[in-house]
Parts: structure tokens; C-alpha cells; sequence
């Protein structure tokens, strides 16, 4: 694609991101500006991480870091988006958190089907935490388990090494804690 139409088509998805029911915000980003660093993934490994090793979509399950970095170079451009969600519940906070992360799966693969159609054929999302689509990863019993929702779940940031706060602050999207709210970031790999 023309690079000028390539932009123009992702404006296009970036409003999409924005017209969604959820309180989102959206960027249009240089994947330079993507952070990995290996020390995300040794903390996914290391510091006691429930879902290390249970999920299809997490590591060890994963490409490495450094076969995400490979990957990541073939990109120039990429879509970074917030969703927030308000956590009545702040003893009990957990289900409302991973009901948000829900959503986020539900938004980044909506997004990341329409960037296909706007012409990205190589789109790829990738979501916040651990993916959320079972209550239980088959692999958890089954080493070789295959995932059940293949055409839905996705990888997350953090599962390739992906720094998510200083992402996120590098382009100027800094994720304040706030009680009482949830903010589960995503991307979407473009081109
Ligand atoms: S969709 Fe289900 S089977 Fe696939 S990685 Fe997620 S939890 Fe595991």
C-alpha cells in the first residue's frame, strides 16, 4: 500500500478504536517507540506470576523475546489503546479487573480483524495480561493442549517483553493508578 493511503487507513482505524462503547483512548504510533526489555519477561518468569506456564498465550508457551524483537523490526507502525474501566468492588477487585480485560480481548480483536480489512494483511494484536478467554488453559493438563479459541486469543505485551509503562509514557499515554479503575493496554501491530 502507498504510504500516504497506508496512514490514511490507519486514522481510519484509529477512529474505529475510539467509537467503541468502552471508554478508550488511541494512538497511532512508530513501533521504535515500543519498549521491550528482557527484564519484563524474567519478571513474568520470576516473580510469581499465577499464570506463568498455564496459559497458551503466555511464556514459556510464547515466541522469546528475541524472536519478538525480530518480528517487531518488520514493523514501522502500530496502534496503542487504553481501556479503562470503573471497579466498584476494591475488596473484591479481580473479577471486575478481568471482566475489563475481557472487553480489551473483545476490542483488539475487533480492531485487529478491521485493520485487515483496511488493507494490513500482516495486523497483529496483542493484549494486556494474561489472555482471559477460558477459566481454565487446557494446557495446564495437557502439555501439548491445543488452544480452544485460536481465532480469538492473543499474546500479550508483557508475554513478549513488551515494557507496557514506559511504552506507554514514551508516547505520551502514561497510565496514572487510580483507585477504583482498571486500565488494560493493547496493540495492534499494523505495518
Ligand atoms: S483461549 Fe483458552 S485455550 Fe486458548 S490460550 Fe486462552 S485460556 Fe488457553
Amino acid at each position: 500500500m502507498d504510504l500516504l493511503l497506508e496512514i490514511e487507513k490507519a486514522k481510519e482505524l484509529n477512529a474505529f478504536a475510539e467509537s467503541f462503547e468502552y471508554d478508550i483512548s488511541s494512538k497511532l504510533i512508530h513501533t521504535r517507540d515500543i519498549v521491550v526489555d528482557e527484564r519484563v519477561r524474567y519478571q513474568c518468569s520470576y516473580s510469581g506470576c499465577r499464570e506463568y506456564g498455564k496459559r497458551l498465550m503466555c511464556p514459556p508457551h510464547t515466541l522469546s523475546v528475541d524472536e519478538f524483537k525480530r518480528v517487531l523490526d518488520r514493523y514501522y507502525l502500530a496502534l496503542l489503546l487504553q481501556l479503562k474501566g470503573p471497579i466498584k468492588d476494591n475488596d473484591n477487585w479481580e473479577p471486575e479487573t478481568d471482566s475489563w480485560g475481557l472487553k480489551l480481548h473483545e476490542v483488539v480483536y475487533k480492531l485487529e480483524k478491521k485493520a485487515f480489512a483496511l488493507g494490513f494483511p500482516f495486523a497483529a494484536g496483542l493484549i494486556g495480561g494474561h489472555c482471559k478467554l477460558c477459566d481454565k488453559c487446557p494446557v495446564e493438563r495437557d502439555i501439548n493442549a491445543s488452544c480452544l479459541h485460536r481465532e480469538r486469543a492473543r499474546p500479550s505485551m508483557e508475554a513478549m517483553g513488551i515494557d507496557v509503562l514506559s511504552t506507554c509514557k514514551k508516547v505520551g499515554m502514561e497510565i496514572v493508578f487510580v483507585p477504583g479503575e482498571v486500565v488494560w493496554t493493547g496493540l495492534i501491530l499494523l505495518a
